[in-house]
């Protein structure tokens, strides 16, 4: 079964432990991760929040209040949530 993970971790546990931002799992020294400041990020955490787009190295991003963001969220040119749906 499934619980949901704390955000917190016992304090001393792995002192090298590294949290990744989106899903708040450890992330072990072998994987490939992404950066973003001071926040690390399994890559296939490493997404848009809003429209879930994966975001590779390159792609430009704003990090803000520890949620990623996408470029064309930062530039505002996705619809607003109350625009309908084209068709
Ligand atoms: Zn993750
Ligand atoms: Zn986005």
């Amino acid at each position: 079964s499934q619980l949901p993970h704390s955000s917190r971790l016992p304090p001393g546990s792995g002192l090298f432990a590294t949290k990744c931002s989106g899903c708040g799992e450890k992330i072990s020294a072998s994987e490939f991760v992404m950066r973003a400041l001071e926040s690390v990020f399994h890559l296939s955490c490493f997404c848009c929040c809003v429209c879930d787009r994966q975001l590779r190295k390159g792609d430009e991003y704003v990090l803000k209040e520890g949620q990623l963001l996408c470029k064309m969220i930062r530039e505002g040119l996705l619809p607003s949530e109350n625009d309908s749906p084209i068709d």
